[in-house]
């Protein structure tokens, strides 16, 4: 298993289409725009420099979603650029990662409509609440937790088990989110390792035990060999 390059703009996807050019067989990329880029989504030419990145090996589709916690663009707007993004993920079979914060019912109500529509998809570094992991694992869905479980103020563990194995994700969203003990550093994919001994411990089950299914996972998801 190597690693997931995402793409949160469409300049930051044919980066990362570069960097998984050079190291074919380790770094796979994804390709979206992010929600707190909505504003600047141009629903036909974004679309479709993402619809091309699709065809040039990109994995999956996102970051996508909504964030109502920034506010960095008008949640209408957020709102067309997810839809237009889940749309192109179930017209070219490509799962979605989903950013989601602060916009729970509005993301649930999206995520369902998706699963409906035969669309799979990862909620990303989850932080509940509990009722939307249920949603998402309903609509078939993973549901991928990151460094922010080990963090002191972390107190969702009956989240992390509530999820079947067979849907677990995890991530180190680097640069992003360093698990303790290095948080404040700039992250290292090699520290989702912290990240997997957590969730082994919240769970009561072996960290060897996290490493495989989580592994397996992400292979079923992104359809990697
Ligand atoms: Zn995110």
């Amino acid at each position: 298993m190597g690693i997931v390059c995402i793409g949160e703009s469409v300049e930051q996807a044919r980066a990362a289409a570069r960097i998984a050019t050079a190291h074919p067989g380790f770094v796979v990329f994804t390709a979206g725009v992010h929600p707190h880029d909505a504003a600047a989504f141009d629903p036909v030419a974004d679309r479709e420099a993402i619809a091309q990145l699709v065809a040039e090996g990109a994995v999956a589709i996102g970051e996508c979603g909504l964030d109502y916690h920034y506010d960095h663009s008008p949640r209408e707007l957020q709102r067309r650029a997810f839809a237009t993004q889940l749309a192109l993920a179930g017209e070219t079979r490509r799962p979605v990662v989903v950013h989601t914060r602060e916009a729970d019912d509005d993301t649930a109500a999206m995520v369902r409509e998706a699963g409906a529509a035969g669309v799979r998809g990862v909620l990303h570094c989850f932080t509940g609440p509990a009722s939307l992991a249920e949603t998402a694992l309903e609509a078939g869905w993973y549901v991928s937790f990151s460094g922010i479980v080990t963090f002191r103020k972390w107190d969702g563990d009956d989240v992390i088990r509530l999820v079947p194995a067979d849907r677990l994700l995890i991530e180190s969203d680097s640069p992003y989110l360093a698990p303790v003990p290095n948080r404040g550093k700039r992250n290292e994919p090699a520290w989702v390792a912290l990240t997997a001994a957590r969730v082994a411990e919240a769970r009561g089950q072996p960290v060897d035990d996290v490493r495989a299914v989580t592994t397996r996972n992400a292979k079923a998801l992104f359809s990697l060999a």
